[in-house]
């Protein structure tokens, strides 16, 4: 039996090793969540958002412990980490406090004088394949709103965060919820298609890769259940000649550094017209250049490594192979060592149409950095990859930007700042960066039936 292991990628280190969640009780836990369906759907929604207060204050009040953990797991810096769980208070205080508004009936007056209304009703049990890159913050993303509407979760977290799986689980235990309301399976890819096919689960949402989104849509289509996708992005930043160039190529450090640049809404492609184009870079290069690597742990440290090695092998690939089309490297580049996750940050300039800094997701710590003539050779750049999840773009004039926005093919564009979720924005993206809407109203409406009731 292969064990589930939770190595910290920072030393290469086995922290601890979990034996797979077996046949018998993965039928146990499911029969347990069909069961507890039945009533938690029908608790009043008030001491729902209770419970849902509860979770948040428990993640405050242990705050450093979880943030510890996803450093520990994953190798992002301690201060993220931190961040990371505040931002998952802040989701269940937001879905305790909106969730009843959101899930209230509508009324529909019809033009022969009678009336009708929708009703929202949880769907059942919803399962959640989750990534490793926000541990914790893609899982409350998912439960917050899933389990406020009235569903019940399963978890199958990424094969190298058991622990966070295993105290997303905690969190939820210790604020109250009955037991089958939220569970972590420590399971595989196939059992996870597997449990598709079980009548007990109702939908499914995935956050990862295009790879593992198409398996899960495909093995949930098949057994007509509805998934949700929340997959790559290859977001452009596009900075126009009238923009504050300083603050742009500042938030554009971030925007790209952010995680150690395994963001999904990670600023990937840098599009800057001619006329800043120069200043832009110097400011981007020297920011970069600034960044402290250490050790997560450290409070000082800016950036540590990957969350795995061959994640950051992988990265490596993508840049060499831009490399050899013609791309040039202005900065780092260097091959990493084997078997380990950590990776120079590295910045790509004269990137070629058909090379994977152009038209893949680089998901790590690499910027790519294009020159355009103009806004609307930005925005022809911006579009001209399969994904689109989130753009940010910057002008001193907004009436430009909003005019531009419309232009962008994404599921969100930000005006003068950088891509970021925040729980009353609905997130999510459009070709093949998926499909479905997490956060907001948009995000707790996904897993509910919206039941059209006549009145007669
Ligand atoms: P994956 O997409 O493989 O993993 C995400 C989740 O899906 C994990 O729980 C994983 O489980 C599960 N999974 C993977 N394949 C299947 C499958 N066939 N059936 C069911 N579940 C599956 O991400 P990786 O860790 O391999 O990262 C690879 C790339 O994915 C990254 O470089 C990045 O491009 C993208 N990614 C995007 C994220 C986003 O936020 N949109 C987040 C993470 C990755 P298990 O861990 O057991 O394989």
């Amino acid at each position: 039996m292969t064990l589930i292991q939770s190595i910290n990628p920072w030393t290469g280190e086995v922290i601890k090793e979990f034996l797979p969640t077996g046949p018998k009780e993965i039928e146990e836990k499911l029969q347990l969540s069909q069961e507890t369906f039945k009533s938690w759907k029908k608790t009043p929604i008030s001491d729902r958002s209770k419970l849902l207060k509860a979770a948040g204050e428990i993640l405050r009040n242990n705050k450093n412990h979880f943030a510890r953990l996803i450093s520990l797991e994953m190798g992002k810096v301690i201060r993220e980490s931190r961040a990371e769980v505040e931002k998952c208070a802040w989701a269940c205080d937001f879905y305790a406090e909106e969730g009843e508004i959101f899930l209230s009936e509508e009324h529909i007056s019809l033009s022969d004088g009678k009336k009708a209304k929708l009703i929202h009703q949880p769907l059942g049990t919803i399962l959640a394949v989750m990534p490793w890159n926000f541990p914790f913050w893609q899982v409350f993303r998912f439960a917050a709103p899933t389990l406020m509407a009235g569903n019940t979760g399963i978890l199958k977290h990424a094969s190298n965060v058991p622990q966070c799986a295993l105290a997303i689980e905690s969190v939820f235990q210790e604020a109250g919820f009955p037991a089958g309301v939220f569970q972590s399976f420590l399971i595989d890819s196939t059992q996870t298609l597997k449990l598709l096919e079980d009548n007990r689960i109702k939908a499914v949402s995935l956050t990862g890769s295009e790879k593992a989104g198409a398996a899960v849509a495909s093995a949930s289509g098949k057994n007509i259940k509805k998934s949700l996708l929340e997959l790559g992005g290859s977001d452009p930043f596009i900075v126009l000649a009238d923009a504050d160039i300083e603050k742009a190529a500042e938030t554009a450090v971030k925007a790209r550094m952010v995680n150690f640049g395994q963001s999904c809404i990670a600023g990937k492609r840098f599009i800057i017209e001619e006329s800043v184009y120069d200043r832009f870079l110097e400011i981007f290069k020297e920011k970069i250049s600034q960044l402290k690597c250490g050790d997560p742990m450290n409070e000082d440290s800016d950036y540590a490594c990957m969350a795995r090695p061959d994640l950051a092998a992988e990265l490596y690939v993508q840049v060499q192979k831009s490399a050899a089309l013609g791309a040039k490297i202005l900065k780092g580049g260097h091959k990493p060592e084997d078997g380990i996750a950590k990776f120079q940050p590295t910045i790509l300039t004269d990137i070629p149409v058909n090379s994977p800094a152009f038209s893949e997701e680089l998901f790590g710590p690499v910027a790519s950095v294009f020159k355009v003539k103009s806004a609307q050779e930005a925005i022809q750049i911006a579009n001209s990859t399969e994904f689109g999840l989130g753009a940010s773009i910057w002008t001193t004039d907004l009436k430009r930007g909003e005019l531009l926005a419309s232009e962008i093919e994404s599921g969100a564009v930000f005006l003068n700042a950088m891509v970021a979720s925040q729980p009353a924005l609905p997130f999510g993206g459009i070709k093949k960066s998926g499909f479905g809407r997490e956060l907001g109203r948009q995000g707790i409406l996904e897993f509910v039936n919206t039941k059209t009731v006549y009145l007669g």
